[in-house]
């Protein structure tokens, strides 16, 4: 079975609402337009040569990525970023980049798809970055102890997170994926004592020390592959094509 790309194209910024985040630095939607008929997607957090050389290899016609290679202005295609777009181009490859809508999709997005793998009720948005809230936060109706917490984040998330105890409970958690640490002034506003993020920052401690939050850094790389493997999985129900994660962990 194959689909054309427009198509897809046209579906994908839709129901990922690309329109309602111009602000974002990425250049969301179609970044490199590669053959017209797609038969098989790859997802993957990083659009880099290691992912790109796995597509190639693995006869993928599309590939899906949270960190596209198009950011802000761009003035020169030279140095890694030619060899990157040459290698799709030559490849006739296609790249979708989705980024901060990615984050933020009620549905499909890394935040909320954090809290529904981790059984945590979602309440709200959290989280103001470019002047809309890219995260969510939940409550989880039993407690559970920081430990306890933080073990369960490493299993879903297939990941090795560092925990930060600064309060006893865990019960409403805060989420915002990749390097989210500017959420922790939001804690104390929605009476949240875990956050969640991905990279770990110095000036999240003293803030997290003081509201009493317990900091739980899973790494940025592990908290952005649920978003596309969402989406991974809406592609394969809707058009019924092969969809391939392809890993690439930083272990960041
Ligand atoms: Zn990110």
């Amino acid at each position: 079975m194959a689909t054309a790309l427009q198509k897809l194209v046209s579906f994908l910024d839709s129901e990922l609402g690309l329109s309602d985040f111009p602000e974002d630095e990425s250049a969301n939607g179609l970044q490199i337009e590669g053959r017209k008929n797609i038969r098989k997607i790859g997802i993957a957090v990083d659009a880099c040569d290691y992912v790109f050389r796995k597509a190639k290899e693995n006869n993928i016609d599309f590939l899906l990525v949270h960190h596209g290679l198009i950011w802000g202005k761009v003035r020169a295609v030279r140095g890694i970023l030619k060899k990157r777009i040459a290698m799709l181009l030559n490849s006739d490859i296609s790249l979708y980049a989705c980024h901060l809508p990615l984050d933020r999709h009620p549905k499909y997005g890394n935040n909320s798809m954090i809290l529904k793998l981790l059984s945590i009720e979602k309440i709200g948005e959290f989280g103001e970055y470019h002047g809309k809230k890219i995260g969510y936060w939940g409550r989880m109706r039993d407690g559970v102890s920081i430990k306890q917490f933080a073990l369960n984040v490493d299993r879903t998330l297939n990941t090795k997170s560092s925990a930060i105890i600064f309060n006893k409970k865990v019960r409403n958690i805060g989420v915002v994926s990749g390097g989210g640490w500017f959420a922790i002034n939001e804690a104390e506003k929605y009476g949240i004592d875990t956050f969640l993020t991905g990279e770990p920052s110095h000036s999240a401690y003293t803030l997290a020390e003081e509201m009493k939050v317990n900091l739980v850094f899973a790494g940025h790389y592990a908290t952005e592959t649920p978003g596309v493997k969402a989406v991974g999985s809406l592609i394969k129900k809707k058009f019924g094509l092969e969809v391939e994660f392809i890993d690439h962990p930083t272990g960041l």
